[in-house]
């Protein structure tokens, strides 16, 4: 192993690379740019870009590209080299100013939902100084932002700069009230990575695997899950091997890879990284996600980051750590050792509690998906339905301040806000409850609903807006009151009294929560179609074009893509299972018929007993009938699917006839892969792709 800090950053152009290249007052001006999130004095471009290429280019780099977020949900670059023509024939390194700023890739096959007609197909890039530069592929990466020309945001990455910038406006507010120092407030995430590792050979075999990154048949093997050895069990030497190297790859990059283990299922892992920024923590998992992919290819491994690669084990989520922090240094959602900070600390936490209450439709569009609709709900993963679990304690001190009564039993005082101080929540005792879609534990708060696939911009979008929301409330509240502290005592508890419904301490996973959260109105929205149209409510419209994240129009349009997207998955998925149906599985199943069948006409012949292979091609004989007939009314489903001309009727066709003509197809070709000869069915088994590494 080479020495970790040498490589630890070595191909990011991070603050120590710009401050030793770049001249003392570009640097000064850069940096300030980065702290503001203001934009950048035009001037200082060509110095900066000049300094990123030299840089570059002894690092090993040949090209540049725009790196920026679409709406596919990974990421997109289109390389250009630095060569330029000196016209003798020669060619000298060149990256202008003008390159760095500003790119105008063809841009006519990102989704846009209707947002860009193709007659003015160019969208354009812009960097944003706020993310750190990277070399990747010899090639220099800038981050950038990626719009239409009317200026309408084509990515993932536009909304969520606009709400962190939303969120600091806000917070800023509530901290002068306060009178605690700090000039920029920032969101912080930590997002813990699960995903699947597998043999390549095995997965080639697999057109499922392939095409869409999941398992459409396999019957469940003899060994699952069940006993429970797979968690944080040993890692295996080929495992170890591809997280070692998988470690490297990221510390080159500046992504701060920490912990690691194995999951519940077997052939599962999990990655987590230090939290830093929600800006790089996002770019962060981009990378990580794309170079887990690469580096299991070198390994021999193939990396699965779909949410349910598998039935009948646990899928793969990506928990979202969060929290709020000052660039004095002072996390928001940490409890402090003065009233005035816990007073602080509450006013922040009930403003959580009321944005998640408000706008718990809108946390479940952030993670909905056709991909992660087989986790939520299906005891392995929170419910579909959002609520927050915050702790005995906690809950006890809200009850406490929400009822004027004294705290503990010792305490004879009235709980008032400002005036005590909260005893401190250590991580253990908060954090108990792992089936919470919303955990608080001690100093952040855990969002568990995300898919493994997801890009972590679209619920810290939704997060950071609903709290900015929440937060502009309060401010205004406070601003005008007479007395601050009875004001602040007096929201608090109103704040708690209307919104306490969407804590539940309890176990997420029981039918019981599921009858109790309906007597409290929550929502339960189970499924993505079910879920999307919350999207462009009245009242989420108000919301994002309140704070500047979205247009109205930039709502429709990413409804659309998110809809469509559901569509096209399903569409894939249908598609997938019956070709793999006619081609492989029907014509396995008839070889072994016609063994079976040929043996037991020998046997007659010879005054054998053929009740075994009578019987075995019976059955078969029956669910391959079965199966025929289940393919053809799933392709007449599919052709019909694509005559709906309305995006939503389409996802609610999907949704209510393509997915269970699915699941029964599936269940018949289940049933023939238990009774067919091993060697003539067509693809590796759930045995051997997930225990096999
Ligand atoms: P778990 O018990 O859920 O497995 P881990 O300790 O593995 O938790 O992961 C916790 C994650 O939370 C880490 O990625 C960590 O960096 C992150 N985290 C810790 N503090 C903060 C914070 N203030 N803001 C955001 N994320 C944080
Ligand atoms: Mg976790």
């Amino acid at each position: 192993m080479k020495n970790i800090p040498n490589v630890f950053g070595s191909m990011v152009f991070n603050d120590a690379v710009m401050k030793e290249r770049l001249p003392k007052e570009t640097w000064a001006a850069l940096k300030r740019t980065m702290k503001s999130g203001r934009s950048l004095d035009k001037s200082i471009a060509g110095v900066v870009a000049n300094a990123m290429k030299d840089w570059a280019i002894e690092k090993g780099a040949t090209h540049f590209t725009h790196w920026f977020q679409p709406m596919t949900g990974v990421t997109a670059e289109k390389h250009d080299s630095f060569i330029s023509p000196t016209g003798d024939g020669a060619v000298i390194m060149e990256f202008s100013g003008k390159e760095l700023v500003k790119g105008e890739p063809d841009a006519s096959s990102f989704p846009s939902g209707g947002l860009r007609a193709t007659f003015e197909a160019r969208g354009y890039t812009a960097w944003d100084p706020t993310a750190y530069a990277f070399i990747k592929d010899n090639t220099l990466c800038i981050p950038t932002v990626f719009c239409s020309y009317g200026g309408e945001a084509l990515d993932k990455k536009t909304p969520l700069l606009r709400s962190m910038e939303a969120i600091n406006r806000q917070a800023l507010r509530i901290l002068k009230l306060f009178g605690t120092e700090a000039g920029r407030v920032t969101t912080t995430v930590g997002p813990e990575q699960e995903y699947f590792l597998i043999d390549r050979e095995l997965y080639k075999q697999r057109e499922d695997l392939v095409l869409c990154g999941r398992t459409l048949f396999g019957a469940k093997p003899p060994k699952g899950q069940e006993m429970e050895d797979h968690y944080f069990g040993a890692i295996k030497p080929r495992v170890s091997a591809f997280m070692q190297d998988l470690n490297e790859e990221l510390w080159k990059l500046g992504i701060l890879a920490k912990t690691e283990h194995n999951e519940v299922a077997p052939a599962q892992h999990e990655l987590a990284p230090i939290f830093t920024n929600t800006n790089t923590a996002t770019d962060h998992n981009q990378l990580t996600m794309e170079i887990m992919k690469r580096t299991a290819q070198k390994h021999g491994l193939a990396c699965l980051l779909h949410e349910k690669p598998f039935a009948g084990v646990n899928g793969s989520g990506k928990h979202n750590n969060w929290s709020i922090s000052t660039d004095t240094g002072i996390n928001l959602l940490e409890p402090g050792d003065s009233p005035r900070e816990n007073a602080q600390f509450l006013l922040f936490l009930t403003a959580v509690i009321k944005a998640v209450d408000e706008y718990q439709d809108l946390l479940r569009v952030s993670v909905a998906n056709a991909g992660n609709d087989h986790r939520l709900g299906a005891n392995e993963a929170p419910p579909a339905i959002v609520s927050m679990f915050l702790g005995d304690e906690l809950t006890e001190i809200l009850a406490a301040i929400e009822n004027d009564r004294p705290y503990s039993q010792k305490d004879k005082e009235e709980m008032k806000v400002g005036v005590h101080t909260l005893p401190r929540f250590p991580k253990d005792s908060t954090d108990r409850n792992r089936t919470s879609p919303f955990a608080f534990t001690g100093n952040k708060f855990e969002f568990r609903m995300l898919g493994s696939t997801f890009s972590i911009s679209g619920p810290n979008i939704i997060l950071n807006t609903i709290v900015a929301e929440e937060l502009s409330q309060f401010a205004d509240a406070l601003e005008s009151a007479e007395d601050f502290n009875s004001a602040l005592h007096a929201l608090i508890q109103k704040t708690i009294r209307e919104h306490k419904r969407i804590i539940f301490n309890g176990n997420n996973y029981s039918p019981e929560w599921v009858e109790e959260a309906g007597k409290r109105g929550l929502l339960n929205l189970r499924t993505t179609a079910d879920a999307l149209p919350a999207f462009i409510a009245d009242k989420n419209i108000a919301l994002f074009t309140k704070h500047k994240i979205f247009t109205a129009t930039e709502m429709h349009s990413r409804y659309e893509i998110l809809l469509e997207n559901y569509c096209k998955t399903l569409n894939i998925e249908a598609q997938t299972m019956t070709d793999m149906i006619r081609k492989k599985i029907l014509p396995a199943v008839s070889a072994y018929e016609r063994e079976l069948c040929e043996t037991a006409l020998r046997k007659k012949d010879l005054a054998l007993p053929a009740g075994q292979e009578t019987k075995t091609a019976a059955a078969i004989s029956k669910f391959a009938d079965c199966l025929y007939e289940q393919t053809e009314r799933l392709e007449e489903a599919l052709l019909k699917a694509k005559e709906l001309d309305d995006t939503k009727a389409q996802a609610d066709y999907y949704r209510d006839s393509i997915l269970p003509l699915m699941a029964e197809a599936r269940s018949s070709a289940d049933m023939l892969e238990l009774r067919t000869g091993e060697k003539y069915w067509p693809f590796p088994t759930y045995e051997k792709l997930l225990f096999y590494v």
